[in-house]
């Protein structure tokens, strides 16, 4: 292909601002991929790929299934591109790619693993064909952004490449319809013995049949509309599990023993998972992987190599006092709603902190709280959570959801300065939550720390 001028130009100014930002000492994530594809918007198509690309797409659980992916394979000797500095849109992408390729324009790595949101593919599968296409699952999400599922799912169904090689979340009636005509293997999880299922949220992003639009039967609902649903009309059932979780037993020390029934055999892993959210991600990871050409023995010595990145969930433990940080993500009610429900399910008595960063939006444009209402913050209304303490400029917001789920206004402080947050606590509790946003890391940091100096000068 004749490579234009344009192209070698935004090539060198790339690479000139990766070293730039490298002599700044600064994270070289969405600028330099900026700056190439404001001068050769197409850059993307000239630009050599790895020969094997695994892309990972989906509204929860991407960036911890992209990481266990590369984690896995890098520990068996690939050696990949990746994106997982944080950009996972298109100048994240370009910046990935460029950053491992040689002045004109070659890969210089064979295998490439990818995160990529959903919105911007559109803007990234022209370009880049993934061999295999990992979606985690769709549910609603930063409405002003997304506006609906079905919106994302028509951008993914549409420039998904026939090519791919699907890797789906059987469990999820809307992710499992992806791309009928490609080649797919589904992943899943059985319901397990005496698990405990969430089937009281609030939304459920589908509720009827989508080829008769008669009503679903679901089997059982794990959580919002993840689970295994029927018509109740035509003989549409969700799709048989490739890989199928049948056995699940948690640890004391935040990892999960499964097995996965594949093809008539069973297969065991001990995964560094402490939520069945998180077992999901690790079966994706398993059937992405299988389906790359790894064996069981591979992928199962390597788990044991790997954890969960500590910035989405730690506990902390001071004085006898636990203080445990979830990641929440703003905007987005079934990560929400999972944190208020592994709140309510923890018996001992605590304080929750809500730390959510809607400002974002607000800086640009009419605010938008629509989500907060998808939120089952009616999980929170239980005898053992004893203070919920929300910061920030939409603690009002907030207060009005808290009140509308049931829970008594004397629970309920506001704190005008986030930093603030740690006086407000019940010093009595056993346990106290730090829920917070993706982009609100400094404040979570800030209230651990002052949490900590609060429990050390008790004693
Ligand atoms: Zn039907």
């Amino acid at each position: 292909m004749k490579k234009p001028i344009k192209f070698s130009f935004a090539l060198i100014c790339g690479k000139i601002t990766i070293k730039l930002l490298k002599l700044l000492k600064r994270n070289a994530t969405n600028l330099p991929g900026s700056v190439v594809l404001a001068i050769c918007p197409d850059f993307l198509k000239y630009l050599e790929k790895p020969e094997k690309i695994i892309a990972i797409t989906g509204t929860n659980g991407k960036t911890t299934v992209s990481n266990m992916i590369l984690d896995i394979l890098t520990d068996n000797g690939y050696d990949c591109t990746n994106n997982n500095f944080g950009g996972n849109v298109d100048t994240g992408i370009t910046t990935a790619l460029l950053k491992d390729s040689t002045l004109s324009g070659k890969a210089k790595k064979k295998y490439c693993v990818l995160e990529v949101d959903e919105r911007s593919a559109l803007r990234i599968y022209p370009y880049i064909k993934p061999d295999i296409l990992v979606c985690t699952n769709l549910t609603r999400d930063s409405y002003k952004r997304n506006a609906h599922v079905e919106y994302i799912f028509n951008i993914l169904n549409k420039y998904i490449p026939d090519s791919s090689h699907l890797v789906l979340n059987c469990d999820d009636i809307i992710s499992s319809r992806l791309k009928l005509q490609n080649k797919r293997t589904y992943f899943g999880i059985a319901k397990i013995p005496g698990e405990r299922l969430i089937p009281d949220n609030i939304i459920k992003d589908i509720n009827i049949c989508p080829i008769c639009n008669a009503h679903l039967k679901y089997d059982f609902i794990r959580y919002n509309h993840i689970g295994r649903a029927t018509c109740s009309k035509c003989d549409f059932k969700f799709p048989k599990a490739d890989f199928d979780v049948i056995e699940r037993t948690f640890t004391d020390d935040g990892k999960a023993h499964i097995t996965v029934a594949n093809e008539g055999n069973e297969y065991k892993y001990l995964i560094p998972c402490e939520n069945t959210i998180n077992v999901y991600n690790a079966t994706a990871t398993i059937t992405a992987l299988r389906t790359f050409g790894l064996t069981y023995e591979q992928i199962e010595a390597s788990f044991k190599k790997i954890s969960i990145v500590k910035s989405r969930f730690e506990i902390i433990e001071v004085n006898n006092k636990k203080i445990i940080s979830l990641l929440a993500k703003g905007q987005n009610p079934v990560a929400c709603s999972h944190a208020c429900n592994i709140v309510r399910d923890n018996p001992s008595e605590k304080n929750v902190i809500m730390l959510f960063d809607d400002m974002f939006d607000a800086k640009y444009a009419t605010e938008n709280t629509a989500w907060i209402y998808d939120v089952d913050f009616e999980f929170l209304n239980c005898d053992s959570v004893k203070r919920i303490i929300i910061g920030g400029e939409r603690a009002g917001d907030y207060t009005l959801r808290l009140l509308i789920a049931g829970i008594p206004q004397e629970k309920i402080f506001c704190c005008e300065h986030e930093e603030d947050v740690a006086e407000l606590i019940d010093a009595n509790c056993e346990t106290t939550y730090v829920v917070f946003d993706i982009y609100n890391e400094h404040l979570r940091r800030i209230t651990e720390n002052n949490l900590k100096e609060k429990f050390k000068n008790a004693c």
